[in-house]
């Protein structure tokens, strides 16, 4: 069953100067799918999630979440920004449960809840410190347990693992699909890395220089966890990057002719 549907999208910014973002973008997402998303710098992959979030409204067209059309924010949504944005004045405990309490669980209930995610990115034992004692991949990995916390249907990460280093960016790659591994949910992710989106994803959308609109499909079904040396995940990663290649050469004329 489709999860979420994206039926002709375009997004056009009104401002000083009319900025076409999305045009005519379709997605299919099945439930329990980890759908990931690629594209050039600036085709509109923050925005797409952003109207997935229901943080902004599409110019034309419409987004389906269990076929009904997406209007505001809910809590069946859960979002893992780059940016850790955790609340600095709220311990570990406190910040994982902080969507919880909006959702109006009982203190004791969140408290069991969080904690049990809190153990799931490892995070055991911290649950009483404050962020600013934290590493980067460990706030990180508060955010992500924040979101799964509060168990939403659909969880969507707009490139989480961005600021980390390369070995924490790996380490969270097979924690997360450990967790989503045991708590099957609907994940769509966006990243600038092809390795890992083939490491991560059922189903890869590879998107066009802005404006942003599908321009492959790429279904992965590699066993997990998945071997970033194995024969099929490097043609794959070929596949994938070769329609990259194209969009991220236009993306830079364009970028170019405006300089
Ligand atoms: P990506 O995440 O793929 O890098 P974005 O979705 O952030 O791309 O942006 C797509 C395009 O829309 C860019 O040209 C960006 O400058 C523009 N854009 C994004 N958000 C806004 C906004 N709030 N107002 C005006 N333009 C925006
Ligand atoms: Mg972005």
């Amino acid at each position: 069953m489709s999860k979420i549907r994206i039926i002709g999208v375009k997004k056009v910014y009104e401002g000083e100067k009319k900025v076409l973002a999305l045009d005519n973008v379709n997605m299919e997402i099945k439930e329990n799918e980890f759908a990931v998303i690629v594209g050039p710098s600036g085709c509109g992959k923050s925005t797409l999630l952003s109207l997935i979030a229901g943080f902004e409204k599409p110019t034309e067209g419409k987004i389906l979440l269990d076929g009904k059309e997406v209007d505001k924010p809910a809590p069946d949504r859960g979002f893992v920004f780059q940016d850790f944005a955790l609340y600095p004045w709220r311990t570990v405990l406190k910040n994982t449960t902080f969507g919880l309490e909006l959702k109006g669980v009982t203190k004791e209930e969140a408290r069991k809840q969080a904690m049990r995610y809190i153990k799931m990115v490892g995070l055991e034992g911290f649950e009483e410190v404050y962020p600013h004692t934290l590493s980067g991949g460990m706030k990180q990995r508060v955010a992500i347990a924040r979101a799964l916390a509060y168990e939403p249907e659909v969880l969507l990460m707009d490139e989480p693992f961005g600021s980390l280093d390369a070995q924490t960016r790996k380490l969270m790659q097979m924690e997360l699909i450990r967790i989503w591994g045991k708590t099957k949910r609907t994940v769509v992710f966006v990243t600038h890395s092809v390795i890992e989106a083939v490491y991560l994803a059922d189903k890869v959308f590879v998107m066009t220089a802005r404006p942003g609109k599908v321009k492959g499909i790429v279904e992965i079904d590699i066993p997990r966890p998945r071997d970033y040396t194995d024969e099929r995940f490097l043609m794959i990663r070929e596949k994938i990057l070769s329609l990259l290649q194209e969009e991220v050469e236009k993306s830079q004329k364009i970028k170019q002719s405006m300089e």
